[in-house]
């Protein structure tokens, strides 16, 4: 008997682990594992979601048409260039089922985010590492790792886990020096984050270029992630594409209303970034302090790197002791370092307070 079988590639994947929600046998947990925003989301999304539970007997606009024109209006983008999408994770895994296929290749950095690996697998196609400098994403490095089977190279900018970003002019000499047919995606998940003055999100360079996609979302800074909401904005060509093969109803109508009323809610996210900011900056300063690396980040979380991987998984067990959930950071290769989320100030407060009962010396 000959049982149905995948496609090559699809068993190498190690399926991707969430972040925890809970700890046996501890009642108050402190998650600050999956890059979530602390302060909720915008009271407007909130009433946009309960307004919709009056039409559930639609199907919603397969076309996002309300959505595509909010943002369009907020980033002053053309709204015929954005595809929405159930997560911008399902739109990095239209992209790598589009463009990639056998024997090509998908290019990303190091320490880049890992649904890149995971949706290249399932298309089929290699997922290819450049090493970083410093845990940054280095541009000659990915430049020549490009061979003629790349295909499309992901840039996290900032990346998770790192935190850390390339500056404008590094993005662009990245795509000046890449192939045409390659296509350049940058992820700026948590675009709405950054506060440095030579960051882009990546719009400008789709709108120079033929062979560029921003991708976005509204799971972190606009605290949405329950309801699976990202975009991507493009060329022409790459827009049609994902719109002949996304599912036609593939974003919900909840989460196109809420999304139309988080975009109008600008307080909301101007109020996230200046709390992330402020304690972002806390975190990384006592970490430090602690003895422990932390690169700079401009998201909404720190990586704190421990002497080895036994000491990293020592302090996570101590934090989970005292209901802390962090992110262990092996499936990134970093098995010497935890990904911490900003939280509330208290929560940050608690988180940094454990770190230094951790680290005190005998
Ligand atoms: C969280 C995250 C995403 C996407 O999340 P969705 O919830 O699927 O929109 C994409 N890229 C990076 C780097 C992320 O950290």
């Amino acid at each position: 008997m000959t049982l149905p079988t995948p496609q090559p590639g699809v068993l190498d994947i190690a399926p991707y682990l969430g972040g925890d929600s809970r700890i046996d046998g501890v009642d108050r947990i402190i998650k600050l594992a999956s890059n979530e925003n602390p302060l909720g989301c915008s009271p407007a999304a909130k009433a946009a979601l309960a307004a919709a539970a009056a039409d559930l007997n639609r199907y919603p606009d397969g076309g996002s048409a309300d959505l595509r024109a909010a943002l369009g209006r907020r980033h002053g983008l053309d709204p015929a260039h954005i595809a929405c999408g159930s997560g911008s994770d399902e739109l990095i895994g239209l992209l790598c089922n589009a463009y990639a296929g056998p024997g090509d290749e998908v290019l990303y950095s190091a320490h880049g985010f890992l649904m890149y690996a995971i949706y290249a697998k399932g298309a089929g196609a290699t997922p290819v590492k450049a090493p970083e400098t410093d845990l940054v994403a280095d541009v000659d490095n990915l430049l020549a790792a490009v061979t003629g089977r790349t295909r499309i190279l992901f840039l996290a900018n900032p990346n998770n886990p790192t935190g850390t970003y390339l500056p404008a002019d590094a993005v662009r000499r990245l795509r000046d020096g890449l192939r045409e047919d390659v296509l350049l995606v940058i992820d700026a998940a948590y675009a709405e984050y950054v506060t440095a003055n030579d960051y882009s999100d990546g719009a400008d360079l789709v709108r120079s270029t033929e062979n560029t996609v921003m991708t976005r979302t509204f799971s972190k800074a606009y605290g949405l992630p329950a309801l699976r909401l990202g975009w991507a904005y493009g060329p022409a060509a790459v827009i049609d594409v994902l719109n002949r093969l996304r599912g036609p109803f593939n974003v919900n109508a909840a989460a196109q209303a809420a999304g139309v009323a988080a975009l109008e809610d600008t307080r909301f996210i101007d109020l996230s970034r200046d709390h992330n900011t402020y304690w972002r900056d806390w975190l990384t300063r006592r970490l430090r302090d602690l003895g422990l690396g932390v690169p700079p980040s401009a998201g909404n979380f720190v990586l704190a790197r421990f002497d080895g991987p036994d000491r990293a998984e020592a302090a996570d067990a101590f934090l989970r002791a005292r209901g802390l959930i962090v992110r262990r950071m092996a499936g990134y290769g970093l098995p010497e370092s935890l990904r911490v989320t900003v939280g509330t100030g208290e929560e940050t407060e608690r988180l940094a307070d454990a770190l230094a009962e951790f680290m005190r010396p005998e």
